[in-house]
């Protein structure tokens, strides 16, 4: 594997590999976008590129213009020697690991607006979070150039603002989302679940039983308010401590809750069930397509 820090760099290195290629025919990039303290939700979303490009790219970036003001940019996880290492095992060709100022140069000012998906729940709660994260992806996609990148479904609203930029913005770039991967008793696997204490950990089950919860109920013909009830009673048996930030069902694609679609409009639309909540100062969420 060998390891960039500068854009030029690996542009130059990039744009080497596709002209080797170029013989029979071009050699195909898969792009792995992550900030870093990688975790098997990180390595399933690498095998899948693995599977199926020639050369696959890991970019590890703690991106600090997605993050407000009080949240944790500053004691973000970066562990750079241990994410290379589980590189190296997957057999990755290219770490990017950018400092800021090779990503956001000088006099940088231009921003993406993601519109109207990027103000409803995690956009709502973390103003100009989607902003930050369309931007980054959109100066990321001009530097790599892949053909396929892969994000995971655990975070599903940034899925959804990402496919809906590469349409807007006609990016060249197939959108792959790599299923969500859990700890055994159901707890997504997040960078951010090393801050949990003890005690928050336990508590933190309340949000994948929940969701578990609120599908099946919904499988099983309840209305939307009492599958909802429901979810939000089960979370504060399993999490007493936890803040419920939000628990609602939505369209997997523009996140507009599914109780605002009239009757049988509201039958088809394709469904996830979303939740986000606080133990101590962690925010976590999740979610689950029904
Ligand atoms: P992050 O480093 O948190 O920005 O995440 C980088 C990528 O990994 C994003 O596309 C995430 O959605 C994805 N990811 C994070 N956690 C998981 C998980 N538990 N399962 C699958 N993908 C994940």
């Amino acid at each position: 594997m060998r390891t960039i820090h500068t854009t030029a760099e690996l542009r130059s290195a990039l744009a080497l590999l596709r002209e080797q290629g170029k013989q029979d025919r071009q050699r195909s990039i898969g792009f792995v976008p992550t900030m870093g303290a990688l975790h098997e939700g990180h390595r399933s979303l690498v095998r899948l590129s693995k599977q199926d490009s020639d050369v696959t790219v890991v970019s590890i970036f703690v991106n600090p213009t997605q993050f407000g003001p009080s949240e944790d940019f500053e004691r973000y996880p970066r562990t750079l020697e241990s994410d290379a290492s589980l590189l190296i095992e997957e057999e990755v060709e290219f770490l990017f690991a950018p400092t800021v100022d090779q990503i956001y140069r000088t006099g940088h000012s231009t921003q993406v607006h993601p519109g109207a998906i990027a103000t409803l729940f995690e956009g709502a709660r973390r103003p100009g979070h989607f902003d930050g994260v369309a931007t980054v992806v959109s100066i990321l996609f001009n530097i790599v150039q892949p053909d396929a990148a892969y994000f995971g479904q655990k975070d599903a609203q940034q899925c959804a603002v990402i496919k809906n930029l590469v349409r807007d913005l006609a990016f060249p770039v197939e959108i792959v989302v790599g299923a969500t991967i859990r700890e055994q008793d159901g707890l997504a696997l997040s960078s951010r679940n090393r801050y949990l204490a003890p005690a928050e950990r336990k508590e933190a089950l309340g949000l994948s039983k929940t969701l578990s919860l609120v599908r099946d109920l919904l499988l099983d013909r309840h209305s939307i308010p009492s599958a909802i009830s429901a979810g939000i009673a089960e979370f504060h048996k399993i999490a007493p401590h936890g803040i419920l930030d939000y628990l609602d069902i939505v369209h997997s694609e523009t996140f507009q809750p599914k109780a605002s679609f009239e009757g049988s409009e509201g039958l088809d639309i394709p469904a996830t069930v979303i939740i986000a909540a606080n133990l101590g100062s962690t925010h976590l969420i999740d979610n689950l397509p029904v």
